[in-house]
């Protein structure tokens, strides 16, 4: 379905992808932000300056929620727990105990068990489809409360920066928004009910730049939001122009993609203004928000976090760890110890920041290493996981691109992967790096691991001059 709308959209001319964008503007607004969301981002306001202990007992009260509910209500959660003796009473006496005892999810278990996993007393509200950096999509299906919650956390974040309800955005995300073939501008739409003008990165050349910073100088955001590989293009050749913009925004806040401390020394230097790093996730894992002081907090109000390091063990302080989430922010498919694929730097020793926030910091999000792939027609692309929107029966890709004009793909792919499928991904791959450029798309047994065990889901095997 969400490849149909995609396509009817697309295939819009511009002053109707308007309309089309607003009225689903106007209709996200309403479900996101209701007299729930209110009550909700004043508690999460609170929270952020609360003591620890009552940020603790509000984690111990969300946990026991989730839990109760995964025993009542999931059939994969029920089952395990009812297997393990764990009861309503167990939950109610030491929820943190009982999380203990639980067995880690799997992402391929999250993947492919979902409907045993959901929360059957929660209605669905929305489903979404995530295309994961491994290359095959996960469904997501999220309650009313669910995303209320989560976007007053994501505001709570803002107000914690001093962006404020109003400000004008703009949004560098992985949304085609205009048609991928358009040579002139505009390369974005205006959402009027967010204040946010959308902005494609799928146009990011050389020969586009300037129109869009002419734009950003018209539009004058506040916040600027999205991937970090996106605005640090922009930032580049803001930089290398020596081009003085005509407004110095409040933050720039990154999210979705590794931020890299060269993307950050560049962005900082091009808008003269502090990027805030924001790690979360379309599947509804808590948030891990920087602070007015650079240091990056755990929202313990949004979930509880457990570190495992290399060896399978709990992380130690100064380790790298693999994350272990548990989700205060998605109820109807719960995330109970999940292993989210992602990973982080603890901090040395336990730290205090100064900002006012008790909760607790950690010292790196390492997260994914996607990587920055580059050609002619279509510069710089950052993000190459949503060519596989849409798409059946590929377990694992791997996207390869050997020179700036040959991309190598190898996919792992079952039976539900036929031509049709093949010919869907070559044409996502088109829009996003060009029709000139040569691909071979490779079925393959396996995918063999890069350094540290990590998978490279986009690897470039030359070296780009940025
Ligand atoms: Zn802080």
């Amino acid at each position: 379905m969400a490849g149909i709308k995609e396509k009817i959209y697309n295939n819009l001319p511009y002053p109707f992808k308007f309309i089309l964008l607003n009225i689903k503007g106007y209709l996200n607004t309403k479900q996101r932000y209701n007299k729930e969301f209110k009550v909700y981002l004043k508690e999460h306001i609170d929270l952020w300056d609360a003591d620890l202990d009552s940020v603790t007992k509000y984690q111990n009260e969300k946990l026991s929620i989730v839990l109760s509910e995964a025993l009542e209500h999931s059939d994969w959660y029920g089952d395990i727990m009812r297997a393990l003796g764990i009861t309503l009473q167990d939950i109610e006496k030491d929820p943190m105990r009982v999380l203990q005892k639980m067995p880690i999810l799997k992402k391929t278990d999250r993947k492919t068990k979902v409907d045993l996993i959901v929360n059957k007393k929660r209605e669905t509200a929305m489903v979404g489809h995530t295309s994961g950096t491994s290359g095959s999509p996960t469904i997501d299906y999220l309650d009313l409360d669910s995303i209320n919650v989560s976007f007053a956390i994501w505001k709570r974040f803002h107000h914690a920066i001093g962006v404020i309800p109003g400000n004008k955005q703009v949004r560098f995300s992985g949304r085609l928004i205009v048609d991928t073939e358009t040579k002139k501008p505009p390369f974005w739409v205006y959402n009027y009910f967010e204040k946010q003008l959308l902005m494609s990165t799928y146009h990011l050349t050389a020969d586009n730049l300037g129109s869009y910073i002419k734009k950003l100088n018209k539009f004058k955001p506040e916040l600027i939001d999205g991937y970090p590989s996106a605005i640090y293009i922009i930032s580049k050749y803001i930089n290398k122009q020596n081009i003085s913009l005509s407004f110095t925004p409040k933050a720039i806040a990154v999210t979705a993609e590794t931020l890299y401390d060269y993307q950050r020394i560049e962005i900082e230097k091009a808008f003269n203004c502090h990027v805030f790093n924001q790690y979360a996730s379309s599947e509804g894992s808590p948030f891990i928000t920087e602070c007015v002081k650079g240091n990056l907090h755990l929202n313990l109000d949004s979930g509880v976090f457990e570190f495992i390091n290399t060896k399978g063990e709990p992380a130690q302080a100064g380790e790298i760890a693999k994350l272990v989430v548990t989700s205060f922010i998605n109820y109807k498919t719960p995330l109970i110890r999940y292993d989210i694929g992602d990973t982080v730097l603890l901090s040395k020793e336990e730290e205090q920041c100064d900002c006012g926030c008790k909760m607790p910091i950690i010292e790196k999000i390492i997260g994914r290493e996607d990587d920055i792939l580059w050609t002619e027609e279509k510069g710089y692309v950052g993000r190459m996981d949503t060519a596989y929107k849409g798409l059946k029966g590929i377990v694992k890709s791997q996207i390869i691109q050997e020179t700036p004009e040959k991309i190598i793909v190898n996919l792992i792919a079952d039976t539900d992967f036929d031509d049709p499928m093949k010919q869907q991904l070559l044409g996502n791959l088109k829009d996003r790096l060009g029709q000139k450029i040569e691909y071979q798309i490779n079925e393959v047994d396996d995918i063999v691991l890069g350094p540290n065990g990590k998978f490279d889901a986009v690897k470039r095997n030359f070296e780009l001059e940025f």
